[in-house]
């Protein structure tokens, strides 16, 4: 993803890019294009990008484990600083040194970063998913099953007896 900052006067300036994952080299649980909406404020001496970008992945719920896909999103800042002097570069911080000379940036490379980020810690189908019963696996989403019904807590027996005794 390139964009042409030549093309572009000082100010604030709203575009989108697009591009396939594949091109980007997303891995294969991504799937069609990576969009990116970019808010670009642009003076003499620095350019900052306010970027968010939305893609589609095949997941895997952690709680029922069935598949299905989704779109995710993610935001992030990069700024570049217009310097001949690029020996300082602190990538980490989304903080570049733009060359006075260059004409382009390339966000592909961070992008990329951002959207493998963008899959979340616990993924969920849906966040009231019922998931899976731990005693017979049928998906609760789905059906219910009799595992919950009709058996006693082997904890309270002692106690029924006690009470059948007293009748
Ligand atoms: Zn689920
Ligand atoms: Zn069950």
């Amino acid at each position: 993803m390139i964009i042409k900052i030549n093309n572009y006067e000082d100010g604030i300036h709203e575009f989108e890019l697009s591009e396939k994952v594949e091109e980007l080299g997303l891995e294969e649980k991504f799937f069609d294009k990576v969009k990116c909406r970019i808010k670009m404020d642009k003076s003499f001496s620095q350019v900052v990008l306010f970027c968010e970008t939305s893609a589609f992945a095949h997941l895997t719920c952690d709680r029922c484990t069935e598949d299905f896909d989704a779109e995710v999103f993610n935001d992030f800042v990069l700024t570049y600083l217009v310097s001949g002097d690029d020996s300082k570069v602190s990538e980490d911080e989304g903080v570049y040194f733009l060359k006075p000379e260059q004409d382009r940036i390339n966000i592909s490379k961070d992008v990329k970063e951002y959207v493998n980020l963008s899959i979340p810690m616990k993924v969920l189908c849906d966040d009231n998913c019922k998931g899976l019963c731990l005693r017979c696996g049928t998906n609760l989403n789905n059906e219910t099953c009799s595992c919950s019904q009709g058996e006693i807590n082997p904890q309270w027996l002692p106690l029924m007896k006690l009470k059948d005794k007293l009748k």
